[in-house]
């Protein structure tokens, strides 16, 4: 148990404040911001601050309020009852205050708040004599035994879409008073509904509401600490990463009300445009209106100023314009102060202006990138600043279609945000039913159980892919990546049957053709079409990037496997190709047939006739994507899968296949079933293949080097870099570099002509790692293979553990999935040794990452501590990585 705080409660007010804005941690985000706005001199309502510490005891000790609190918390109450001049309770002229949640980074809407609290039957007769309104007053107390009902005494509604009791009753009465729905009861009438309010309490609960004012406040902070831990709170968390340990503060603050007649108001503004980043203030308010007014949606908030083209009759500016000007200085100087855009609550009451709330605002990936520009222009922040206030993650939606925030949906199934991006089809359920619509220019969606290198074509031809199963690293997700297609894998609940063509999902059931729509980005599954709205190109983004790239240290290279992919990388300003997997090369319709033939044949001159067919078709492959990586390095993976993935499967395929090499159907199917592995991600595969099979190796040295010579000849510089995968002994590597070296060189000498090539490994297995000195003796460079790294280390399988894994993350067993997040105790620790043990037998070994986790901003920060050359990612990860490794360096120097 951790010690106990000396202090547990912070004041402000009259402009003195006991903490800061580097209290974050201990007063929370709204604390934080209360005693520095105070500081400032701005108008902020006296109050107290219950620390995040207290929070922690609070569960520490089952629950309950550390005895010696309520005495901080009766000094604190006192100062404010001096600084306003009225007493918590008293009868005649009554302090009111609110209690609001605030945890360190703000979690809008997720905990609990309570307004005016210290009201009872005698107060309220001295709130009525101090404003001398009784409707004002009836209407404040009513709506604070309503919150203090749902949120301190749990009234719940019967059932999940069950009214509100105290709807109810409200509704009730202006029916029976015969008051129109939209306007206000009278004093009389909010009297008897407060009645019939605590009576409705009395029976729905096993508690009385409590008039005694401190009994109430006891009550509301014990209530705002526990919903800490409710279910909206604790999965929005987990969603942002927020530690349990962190915990709420509380804040208790002398009422302000906008709610007091027409020259009262409240609202919500931000300093610059939240959407596009526009130099303009932005803001809604409401006449007349308490601050959950606003949060319900009951009435509508007007704009505060004609800047976004609202009628300049109905704005703040217009109404109110003395309190407009007061505002628009309070902009100028909070936004000078923190150096950012910031979020303001408001209140006027009476024609006088409060200030409840400011915090840095959340904003568009757009407007952060163009506020994060214009602030280095305007002299407010440097360019170090301006590049760390950029979340890598949330460029993403700079890059790809994303579904407009305000759209109407219906969500039927949830899966892993595999690929980010909006996207809408019809559905289709097979990859050549993908292909040929998608070629006659149709939206589709593919969706499927899982996908196999089969569907690529199909894949590439749908506008978004869903897959039931297989996780961040599954085939679907990897490939969907690294074409920039909208993916959802390891949707669970979704149950496809594709011989049927149809889906069952959350109790709708989808057919073939019906419209689906995904968000790559939440992992959400939606019926019919979304509205999304397009992120285009952005001159702050790319002006950004400029001094973001001035800055790191760590290359950033792409894996793709296609020119067009190497193109769309190199646009997204790729320096080069860190990993091609040949196998997607053999996948096309006339390959395959050539590579069933080689795995058929029965002899090594057959094998070798059926290489040649293939050989040609590579060398197109290589120009092509060295072409478009003119003077970059290009890294090509000789084969890696196992050999029966390329085998046909249905009895129909083993038809054509055996007809198509004039072989018997029967030969087929045994070399299929010779070809079977227990455990094919352990079996022959990588590099095993290339000693096995040394002519597929041999085949692929003479497609990339005569490429290479090629390309060259061209007057293009060309720098191949020859990967073998899956290697786990020297001896291997020796071999193989052996073959790809003897083969490079009767080429060149065959056509007169050298090549700088370099010869390199993956380092995927453990092994590998741990004698990284030995095998640096034969490498040029190593690759960090993560996947297969986090697969062998953690034993877990890649393809199978979609089925679990999440699971595990939701009940906190891992912190995150290793597939998609760097495991950085484990997995790292073993490209550690590798780094070390390599680098001492060979300096100066070139190092980088090719697995998954080379696009993922903590990923990418550890490699750049570790001391790697480059990573490498998909290309629309390939902007999320510059930053990532420029961020990775800022921190490193501060
Ligand atoms: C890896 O294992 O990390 C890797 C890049 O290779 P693949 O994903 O193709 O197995
Ligand atoms: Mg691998």
């Amino acid at each position: 148990m951790t010690s106990r705080p000396t202090r547990s409660v912070y004041t402000f007010g009259a402009g003195e404040a006991e903490g800061s804005a580097t209290d974050k941690a201990l007063l929370g985000g709204k604390g934080a911001g209360l005693a520095e706005m105070t500081r400032l001199g701005l108008p902020v309502p006296p109050g107290f601050t219950i620390t995040t510490e207290v929070c922690t005891e609070f569960y520490q000790i089952g629950e309950k309020l550390p005895q010696t609190l309520e005495g901080e918390m009766r000094t604190a109450l006192s100062k404010v009852e001096k600084i306003i001049g009225a007493k918590f309770g008293d009868p005649n002229n009554p302090l009111l205050v609110s209690v609001r949640s605030g945890a360190r980074a703000s979690m809008p809407g997720m905990m609990d708040t309570i307004l005016n609290l210290g009201l009872n039957d005698t107060t309220v007769q001295g709130l009525i004599s101090r404003t001398g309104d009784a409707r004002f007053a009836y209407d404040s107390y009513r709506r604070f035994v309503a919150m203090y009902g749902d949120v301190v005494l749990g009234m719940k509604p019967e059932s999940k879409h069950a009214p509100d009791p105290f709807e109810v009753v409200l509704l009730k009465k202006k029916r029976d008073r015969g008051v129109d729905l939209d306007s206000d009861l009278d004093a009389e009438s909010l009297k008897a509904l407060v009645a019939e309010q605590k009576a409705l309490i009395r029976e729905l609960t096993p508690h009385e509401f409590p008039d005694d004012p401190w009994e109430q406040l006891l009550g509301a902070c014990v209530a705002v600490f526990r919903s800490w831990n409710n279910t909206r709170a604790q999965t929005y968390r987990m969603l942002n990463n927020i530690p349990i340990e962190w915990g709420t503060a509380v804040n208790v603050q002398a009422m302000v009300f906008g709610n007091m007649g027409d020259d009262s108001a409240t609202g919500v503004a931000f300093t610059r445009d939240p959407n596009t980043g526009e130099n303009r203030f932005f803001g809604e308010y409401l006449v007349n209106a308490q601050g959950e007014d606003v949060v319900a949606g009951i009435r509508t908030p007007m704009p505060i100023n004609a800047s976004g083209g609202a009628d300049p009759t109905s704005t703040l500016q217009h109404l109110m314009p003395v309190v407009y000007k007061e505002l628009d200085a309070v902009r100028e100087k909070l936004e000078k102060h923190y150096r950012d855009m910031q979020d303001i609550e408001f209140t006027i009451q009476k024609g006088k202006l409060w200030l409840l709330q400011t915090r840095n605002a959340k904003r568009t990936a757009a407007a952060a990138a163009k506020i994060a520009v214009d602030m280095v222009r305007e002299g407010m922040i440097d360019q170090k600043t301006a590049i760390m206030r950029l979340e890598p993650q949330q460029i993403d939606q700079l890059l790809h279609p994303m579904l407009d925030p305000n759209a109407p949906r219906t969500v039927i199934g949830k899966g892993l945000p595999a690929s980010p991006g909006a996207a809408t089809g019809r559905v289709v359920f097979n990859a050549d039913d993908a292909e040929a619509r998608g070629r006659r220019g149709e939206r589709v969606l593919l969706v499927r159980t899982e996908t196999s290198p089969e569907d690529v074509h199909g894949m590439h031809f749908a506008k978004g892919i869903i897959t039931s199963r297989g996780g961040m690293t599954s085939h679907a997700a990897v490939v969907a990546r690294g074409m920039g297609r909208p993916c959802v894998v390891g949707c669970g609940e979704m149950i496809i049957d594709s011989q049927l063509k149809s889906i069952q999902a959350r109790g709708h059931r989808i057919r073939e053709d019906d419209l689906l729509t995904i968000d790559g980005v939440t992992g959400e599954v939606m019926v019919g079409e979304v509205a999304t709205i397009q992120a285009g190109g952005n001159k702050e983004f790319d002006e950004l990037m400029k001094w973001v790239d001035g800055i790191r240290r760590l290359k950033v290279r792409t894996n793709a496997d296609t020119p067009a992919d190497a193109q769309t990388a190199r646009n997204f300003g790729a320096e080069g190709i860190g990993l091609c997997r040949t196998e997607h090369m053999f996948f096309d319709a006339q390959r395959i047939l050539a590579m069933r033939e080689m795995i058929l044949a029965d002899s090594e001159a057959g094998r070798r006739a059926a290489l040649a067919k293939i050989l040609p078709m590579q060398r197109g492959d290589f120009e092509g994507i060295f072409k478009a990586m003119a003077g970059f390095p290009v890294t090509i993976r000789l084969l890696d899968p196992p050999l029966h993935e390329f085998l046909p499967k249905t009895d129909e395929e083993i038809r054509i296949v055996a007809k198509a090499l004039n072989r018997a159907p029967e030969v087929v199917s045994a070399k299929n079933a010779a070809l079977h592995e227990f455990n094919p991600m352990l079996g022959l595969r990588g590099c095993r293949l290339g000693l096995v099979h040394p002519e597929i190796y041999e085949m692929q040295t003479r497609a990339i080097v005569e490429a290479a010579i090629a390309v060259k000849k061209a007057g293009i510089t060309v720098i191949p870099e020859i990967m073998i995968p899956l290697i786990a002994t020297d001896e291997e590597l020796l071999r193989l570099r052996k073959l790809v070296e003897s083969t490079a060189t009767k080429i060149e000498e065959e056509a007169g002509v050298k090549i700088d090539y370099r010869v390199g490994t993956m380092i995927e297995l453990p092994r590998a790692a741990l004698l990284a000195d030995r095998i640096a003796k034969h490498a040029d460079f190593f690759s960090f293979g993560t996947n297969d790294l986090t697969q062998m280390t953690y034993g877990l399988s890649r393809d199978d553990a979609g089925s679990f894994l999440p699971g595990y993350v939701e009940k906190g067993i891992m912190p995150f999935e290793p597939f998609a997040v760097l495991d950085q105790d484990g997995v790292g620790a073993l490209m550690i040794i590798a780094a070390e043990r390599g680098r001492k037998e060979k300096p100066g070994l070139k190092l980088g990452i090719c697995g998954e986790h080379g696009g993922e901003p903590s990923s990418v920060e550890f490699c750049h501590r570790i001391g790697l050359d480059y990573v490498s990612c998909s290309p629309f990860r390939v902007p999320i990585a510059r930053l990532a490794a420029a961020q990775a360096m800022l921190r490193e120097q501060s």
